[in-house]
């Protein structure tokens, strides 16, 4: 999908959160997307991290920056929205299967480049049939 005039929305305006209910008794996964300054150790490359709880109480986020940052190398293949679905469903799918495990391609795989963008764009990345395994598993 090319542009030909590359259209910016303004993100840095919008501040997303979404989340469950927010209390650990509830143990409903958690979701937010970041849109500012991320702290020390988190890996140079990630667009996300989940964290997952002893108690189930999962949450992940996505780094919104990074994940513009991507679109803007990319941009001329997928926009910013499907770009940020896509990260979206790798931290929802380690959030709902309670897992940290990547598969060697697919949305789940660990290291999102190039070629998972070109697929994206083409709307032919998806979850690989034993992604789909594990979580008709739980
Ligand atoms: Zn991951």
């Amino acid at each position: 999908m090319r542009r030909s005039k590359k259209q910016r929305t303004c993100w840095s305006r919008y501040a997303f959160r979404w989340s469950g209910a927010g209390s650990p008794a509830t143990q409903v996964p958690e979701m937010r997307i970041i849109a500012g300054q991320l702290g020390p150790g988190i890996t140079e490359s990630a667009l996300g991290i989940t964290i997952l709880a002893a108690d189930h109480h999962n949450r992940g986020a996505v780094f919104f920056a990074r994940v513009r940052a991507m679109e803007d190398v990319y941009g001329y293949l997928i926009d910013l929205g499907r770009l940020l679905g896509y990260v979206l469903a790798h931290e929802i799918e380690h959030l709902l299967l309670n897992s940290k495990a990547h598969s060697p391609e697919g949305i789940m795989i660990a290291n999102f480049a190039e070629p998972e963008v070109l697929r994206a764009s083409q709307r032919r990345l998806r979850f690989t049939p034993s992604d789909r395994e594990i979580f008709s598993r739980k």
